[in-house]
């Protein structure tokens, strides 16, 4: 019998909670924006392993900090003494985080326990035991950040008591305006959630997972009014689409927002398992609450931290963001001429999302075997990427924020063709039955 292939090992070994599959790919490496799958092939990267991979796979910025860090302090706990790579990151994240009085930076692995560790600590320091998020956002997958998230993956999961979920309004479908959502916080303020019990609200800037949202202008900074008003904090997740991805350093920037805490996560560790959470000290220095994590801050994960945030700068990547974030999304919007499942592309930055839909006029959401099936014809051709939404009817683009010209245009060639062929009943729903999520 031949050996088995990396997929089937993956498929009869790691626990399918804790995998999403978009496309046959299986990974041996990986260099500049491409994967290398087995086999050797190179697959134009346009999802950055959905977001840490803001400098690609291999950046020498990266391994060069690692190498180094892994040879002299690899092991060493943050909780137990401190070290250089970690007080460094915190120094440069509170230079580059705007804010004001004294501010404290928290140390973790991952988006999830960032957003936990940022509903715990508030919790405890205000006294308060209400939170409001938003219906679609995504805060992570551990009992507290899941508890207030509102995606249609967790439908099997309770929410945290007194999470009020808001419609985020969508300015491509309608639904709710911002006047409307924000009405409705005001009657659920005056009835059901008396605002002085709500410690916070969670916002995304930018919602990604519920389908590459742009808020509405001034909606957001409408919603941090209100909330200002009752003592309530503001939460900006920028997990996703913070560190230069948006076209600015900070994506919650484009909205005017002033933060008291700011999660971040993917990109902050561009490879290595980090996150931070940067707040006020009379938050963050609540130590009842206790979040203390062993591995959280490891000298490893922060010298690749502070080695990614060098690089935005030495790269420039805040403006190559905007500027080839502006070219990809001009091409796939030119797509629309020839695609009718093309509904809407929007996004900022190198965080674009393309809605498809069955028809132009009703924009009803295509279903979720037709996105299945231009990724996985897109995976054939020669480029990854994944989707979104609570439809699983956004295609996310977040390639790295090193993507060149040329691969744009590769890019945007892929997605043509990998359209065009779906339309012409190239792929089956058999070849993609294993590859639909939600
Ligand atoms: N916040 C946002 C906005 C996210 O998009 C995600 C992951 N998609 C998370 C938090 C959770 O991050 P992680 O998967 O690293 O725990």
């Amino acid at each position: 019998m031949s050996n088995p292939s990396l997929r089937q090992r993956d498929a009869a070994c790691i626990a399918e909670i804790g995998r999403l599959r978009f496309s046959p790919l299986s990974l041996v490496g990986g260099r500049g924006n491409r994967l290398i799958e087995e086999g050797g092939r190179e697959v134009l990267d346009l999802s950055g392993s959905a977001g840490p991979a803001m400098l690609g796979y291999s950046h020498p910025a990266i391994v060069e900090a690692v190498e180094q860090s892994v040879r002299s302090m690899a092991g060493a706990s943050l909780l137990l003494y401190p070290n250089e790579p970690a007080v460094s990151l915190a120094e440069r994240l509170l230079a580059l985080t705007p804010g004001t009085g004294e501010r404290r930076v928290w140390f973790g692995h991952s988006g999830s326990d960032a957003n936990d560790c940022a509903l715990r600590v508030l919790a405890a320091a205000t006294g308060r035991s209400r939170f409001i998020s938003f219906i679609g956002s995504y805060h992570g997958n551990l009992s507290g950040s899941m508890g207030i998230s509102g995606h249609t993956a967790m439908t099997h999961t309770l929410p945290r008591p007194g999470v009020l979920l808001l419609p985020y309004p969508d300015p491509y479908r309608p639904r709710f305006s911002a006047e409307e959502v924000l009405s409705l916080l005001d009657y659920q303020f005056e009835t059901t959630c008396p605002p002085d019990q709500v410690a916070a609200v969670f916002i995304e800037p930018l919602m990604s997972d519920g389908g590459l949202i742009v808020p509405p202008p001034g909606f957001l900074k409408a919603l941090e009014a209100r909330c200002r008003r009752h003592g309530i904090r503001i939460v900006v997740d920028e997990v996703k689409v913070g560190l230069a991805r948006s076209g600015l350093l900070h994506c919650f920037q484009h909205e005017g927002l002033t933060p008291d805490l700011v999660v971040f996560g993917k990109a902050l560790g561009s490879g290595l398992p980090l996150s931070a959470v940067v707040g006020p000290s009379e938050i963050m220095d609540h130590a009842p609450a206790f979040a203390l994590l062993t591995t959280a801050g490891n000298p490893v994960a922060a010298a690749a931290g502070n080695a990614a945030l060098r690089t935005i700068e030495t790269e420039g990547l805040v403006e190559r963001s905007a500027r080839i974030g502006k070219l990809f999304a001009d091409g796939l919007r030119a797509l629309g001429d020839r695609h009718e499942i093309i509904g809407d592309v929007r996004g900022r930055g190198l965080a674009i999302g393309v809605d498809l839909v069955e028809d132009r006029t009703t924009r009803a959401p295509v279903p979720a075997t037709t996105t299945a099936k231009i990724i996985y014809r897109g995976y054939e051709l020669g480029a990854a990427f994944t989707y979104v939404g609570l439809k699983a009817n956004v295609l996310e683009f977040m390639p790295p924020l090193t993507l060149t010209e040329d691969e744009v245009a590769e890019g945007i060639a892929i997605v043509d063709r990998a359209m065009a062929d779906v339309a012409a009943g190239k792929v089956s729903d058999a070849d993609v039955a294993s590859f639909m999520m939600w």
